[in-house]
């Protein structure tokens, strides 16, 4: 019997033969692939064409697009790979809608074959593959091959959309994205991607301008948002107040808010649910209504809420009341919406990636108490590991498994890394790496007098190091200070607790006027209005800096926390301490400018605290 041909299409492939990648290195072929083999042939005019190659199907252990940045010197910009014997092929494909005809028929046909388990996203260059950075061209690979996709497959982009690209929701890349998995999109920062699928909390589908879809971690990107408000979840259009009212007391969660017609026409307010404290310590719900005010400056129309932070479009003031209260009265944490019951939207999380089971972790002495509630020391996975129990009612727990998958990918020898979270019991467990000299702020003060400036100057340096990643993650910390930070058995200090203050529910510690709220080391502007951004970080390393150099002192000892907003409101500042020289000084001044764009990058801070650590 004939073998039966699949599929027959002109590709480029690249030579096998040349290392390095250059023009010539790419052939124009027929490709033909058959129930038994795949073929490929040189067309010369007038002439026969040549086979000028073929690969046994049975011979095949892995097929898969290629996930590279790299440019394709070539016509045909889509690539895939063949893994034969020990051969890498790659050929490319006109377009995404090829291509993925191609992987799919492919794979069909070696559905029975012993597939690789592992294999390379990126291709193998310049002696190297430029996925893992391996030298070996046959080594094991580094991503895991779901010849069926593990993770679901992102859907291939629909030709028939590409008119109503208006209506489609467009990312901009905060920076670059190098793919991990063969399902993964690589970002380019400020490249615009069009949002394919957001439902999941941290890894959204989206699609390049070629049409490649892939998913990406949302944290790398950010929204284009237009003023459009229709297609947002909160956006509850025909809702009048009452109405608003009752399904946020149904809802019952602290944060909860919509965005809904006024009773004025063109008008909109959002609605916010709260527990206040009432004055018998009992916590009191409450709705509050916040119409958007307009202000029009020449030919441009601006929003805003309570204060004056003015934003162009309706999205982007929501969103910045997401992440900052600035007035409000809780920022808006959880969108209410009558049209989505809230079951569908909030989606949990696939809970093998973060969840620890409980039988795994075992506990053995208590380190300590703190803001959440005890921390022990533990052990799991054969390693010691620190593991913090939250009391209950402390903590948005919700909120905080949503987000724990993101905390969790930040990753730095700066950080002090979650490694995971028990959520099957209560209390909730985090589970963190442990560090044996504990908290930084202790440990300054045990050592006082014996510390030299060079292991001051450390400290800070190792500081800045993990903020300037946790800035270019766009990542703000909230609560920078030294008894956020944990020292390890060599005397590394690395950051705790980042991000934690927002799933904190009690408002002694978020309110700014709450007794526990960190004042000391906040910024004029988080004082004032709850803006948080990396430059409030930058405002709290100053204040660390000054710790570190005081050797555990509490800032500003002598002064209550209603005196150091007046002392700061009257400019003044933390003034130098005795061990401190005037070149770090220097930088904490500089950290503590009145305007947030006066003050330095991390980036900038590691680099003068790096050239300071240098001099003799
Ligand atoms: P919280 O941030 O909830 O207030 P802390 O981080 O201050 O809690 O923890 C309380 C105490 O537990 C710290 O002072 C420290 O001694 C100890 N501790 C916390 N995390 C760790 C850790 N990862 N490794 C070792 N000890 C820790």
């Amino acid at each position: 019997m004939y073998p039966r041909v699949i599929l027959k299409e002109t590709l480029y492939k690249k030579s096998q033969q040349k290392r390095r990648t250059s023009p010539c290195n790419y052939k124009e072929r027929t490709f033909i692939l058959n129930t038994q083999d795949l073929a490929y042939f040189e067309q010369r005019p007038g002439k026969k064409p040549t086979q000028k190659g073929c690969i046994e199907l049975s011979h095949i252990k892995c097929v898969e697009i290629v996930r590279s940045d790299v440019p394709i010197p070539c016509d045909y910009k889509y690539p895939f790979q063949i893994i034969h014997d020990s051969y890498y092929l790659y050929v490319f494909a006109p377009d995404n809608d090829c291509r993925l005809k191609w992987v799919k028929a492919l794979k069909e046909a070696i559905q029975n074959n012993s597939l690789f388990l592992k294999y390379h996203p990126d291709f193998w260059g310049e002696g190297k593959w430029r996925c893992c950075q391996q030298t070996e061209k046959l080594a094991t690979g580094c991503s895991e091959y779901y010849p069926n996709g593990a993770k679901p497959l992102p859907p291939t982009p629909d030709p028939s959309r590409r008119s109503s690209e208006p209506e489609e929701r467009i990312v901009v890349a905060l920076r670059n994205f190098i793919p991990k998995e063969h399902t993964d999109l690589p970002l380019q920062k400020d490249e615009e991607y069009f949002i394919v699928d957001c439902s999941e909390p941290n890894w959204w589908t989206v699609k390049d301008k070629d049409g490649n879809v892939g998913s990406v971690p949302c944290i790398y990107v950010t929204e284009k948002l237009s003023n459009n408000i229709e297609k947002f979840e909160w956006y509850n259009k025909d809702i009048n107040r009452t109405e608003a009212e009752d399904l946020l007391m149904q809802e019952n969660k602290d944060g909860g808010f919509m965005v809904r017609n006024s009773k004025h026409a063109g008008v909109y307010t959002v609605s916010i649910f709260t527990r206040v404290s009432g004055s018998n310590g009992e916590k009191c719900p409450q709705v509050k209504h916040y119409q958007i005010k307009v202000q029009s400056e020449g030919e441009k129309v601006l929003y805003y809420l309570a204060e004056k932070y003015l934003f162009p479009t309706i999205p982007e003031l929501i969103r910045y009341h997401q992440h900052n209260p600035a007035g409000l009265i809780t920022r808006l944490r959880h969108c209410v919406s009558r049209n989505v019951p809230n079951s569908a939207r909030i989606k949990e999380l696939s809970s093998d990636k973060w969840e620890i089971h409980p039988d795994e972790v075992k506990l053995s002495v208590e380190l300590g108490s703190g803001q959440f509630g005890l921390v022990w020391k533990g052990s799991w996975q054969d390693r010691e590991v620190a593991v913090k129990t939250v009391r209950e009612g402390f903590m948005s727990e919700e909120e905080f498994k949503e987000e724990a998958q993101v905390m969790m990918k930040l990753s730095h020898n700066r950080l002090v890394q979650l490694y995971g979270v028990v959520t099957q019991r209560s209390p909730i467990y985090l589970v963190f790496e442990f560090m044996e000299n504990g908290c930084l702020t202790e440990f300054l003060r045990a050592k006082k007098g014996k510390l030299s400036q060079k292991a001051l100057l450390e400290m800070c340096l190792d500081v800045s190091e993990g903020m300037a990643y946790l800035e270019s993650s766009n990542f703000i910390h909230r609560d920078l200070a030294a008894r956020n930070c944990l020292v390890s058995e060599n005397s590394v200090v690395k950051i705790a607790d980042f991000g934690m203050t927002r799933f904190v529910l009690d408002d002694q510690y978020t309110s700014s006027h709450g007794s526990k709220f960190p004042v000391r080391w906040s910024s004029p502007e988080v004082i004032k209005f709850g803006k948080y951004s990396s430059k409030s970080d930058v405002w709290s390393f100053g204040v660390f800096m000054w710790e570190v150099y005081s050797e555990g002192r509490t800032p500003y000892d002598n002064r209550s926390n209603s005196e150091v907003v007046e002392t700061l409101n009257a400019g003044h500042r933390l003034l130098k301490p005795r061990l401190c020289p005037q070149s770090v000084y220097e930088l904490m001044q500089w950290s503590w400018k009145e305007k947030p764009e006066d003050r330095p990058s991390f980036a900038l801070l590691l680099h003068e605290l790096a050239c300071l650590d240098q001099e003799p």
